[in-house]
């Protein structure tokens, strides 16, 4: 591997006398063209980002490159497990480097964050479809006044960690292999507390029960997400920022319409008289009644399209359609009079009133040779 290793300067298109000034300005170019965020999926990139990271890691610290200038690759105990092994090196660096240009994106090594949240937000079809505002109670920690966050007793400061130096992490020396681990004194947070604040308990914040408004914007469904900047935990420090609250929504099951996407499905039961003569009937739509002509001879299963009575796309755009099926009720209990008429009716009717049945049983004649 080291072999095989492109010289530093090389990477990093400088020469060898070139000033820490130089190296830096030529890192953060070549850096900015590999970067993953601006390269997704590009392996070949990522290769560039790291091999650029590496070099810029070695160059940019006084004693390193002069190992380096001294020895070369072979000697100078680079170790790519130690250095960059992990992504968390390279985002460090880059992140010293460009502060929050590309470091808000990065999720996890930023420790001055707060947590995001998560609430599950219940509600109607109707609210779903027009939108809603929505008040929700969230527990949410709160930064302690007393101490500022910092969980340290007023007039006093957290101590940089003795054990760590401050980076929250001790680097063990196994063989080969150089491995850091968290450091166990500060808990990885590179600070401790001597004189803890008595308001919060060292912790820097309290919880407490927040009310959040929840804007919903029409068109939401089931596992929708909706991200509320800013709304999460407070960043344990306060120069950082807090996290977001990401709201997710489940939609109830709504009595009478089904869902599909910006479509509502609904069954209209009609009586086999109404089906039969024809009717008109107030439809339930999300708006209200709507008056659906249903003409003599419907069969069941007709579906009737009601036009921009269904749900817009979210994000904007018109409403989808409401589409009502019929169903035709069969009566299961008659009345002595009922059963008599039906009767007659039967006696009434032939190939005209029952055109799909008298087709039907031809063709079976036809298939029987009867
Ligand atoms: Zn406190
Ligand atoms: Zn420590």
């Amino acid at each position: 591997m080291s072999s095989e290793k492109r010289d530093f300067y090389e990477v990093l298109g400088v020469s060898r006398t070139a000033t820490g000034e130089e190296i830096r300005t030529s890192f953060k170019r070549l850096a900015m063209e590999f970067h993953p965020d601006r390269n997704p999926g590009n392996a070949a990139a990522e290769d560039r980002f790291k091999e650029v990271a590496e070099a810029y890691d070695v160059l940019s610290d006084a004693e390193k490159r002069a190992r380096y200038d001294h020895f070369g690759h072979g000697q100078q105990g680079f170790d790519p497990f130690a250095g960059f092994g992990g992504a968390a090196t390279i985002n460090d660096i880059f992140g010293e480097i460009f502060g929050e240009v590309f470091g808000a994106h990065r999720r996890g090594q930023r420790r001055s964050r707060g947590a995001d949240l998560r609430y599950n937000l219940e509600l109607d079809l109707e609210q779903a479809a027009f939108g809603a505002t929505s008040r929700i109670e969230i527990q949410r920690p709160k930064r302690c006044e007393t101490c500022h966050g910092s969980g340290a007793k007023p007039g006093t400061h957290p101590r940089q960690c003795t054990a760590c130096g401050g980076t929250g992490e001790i680097r063990v020396q196994q063989g080969f292999f150089a491995m850091s681990r968290t450091c166990g004194q500060c808990r990885g947070e590179g600070k401790v507390i001597a004189d803890r604040c008595a308001d919060c308990g060292g912790a820097g914040g309290v919880a407490e029960k927040a009310a959040v408004d929840v804007r919903v914007p029409p068109g939401v469904d089931s596992g929708t997400r909706l991200k509320l900047r800013g709304e999460g935990e407070p960043a344990p420090s306060p120069s950082g920022e807090p996290g977001d609250l990401y709201v997710v929504i489940q939609v109830r099951d709504h009595p009478i319409f089904q869902r599909q996407d910006t479509e509502v499905v609904c069954e209209l039961p009609v009586s086999i008289a109404q089906a039969a003569l024809g009717t008109s009937v107030d439809v339930p739509t999300l708006d209200g009644a709507h008056k659906l002509k249903i003409p003599a001879g419907t069969q069941p299963g007709k579906t009737f399209r009601l036009k921009g009575k269904g749900i817009a796309p979210l994000g904007g755009g018109s409403r989808g359609d409401q589409h009502v099926r019929i169903q035709v009720e069969i009566p299961t209990k008659l009345t002595k009079e009922q059963r008599d008429l039906l009767e007659k009716f039967a006696s009434l009717s032939g190939e005209e009133t029952n055109p799909a049945a008298s087709r039907f049983w031809s063709k079976v004649s036809e298939i029987l040779g009867k």
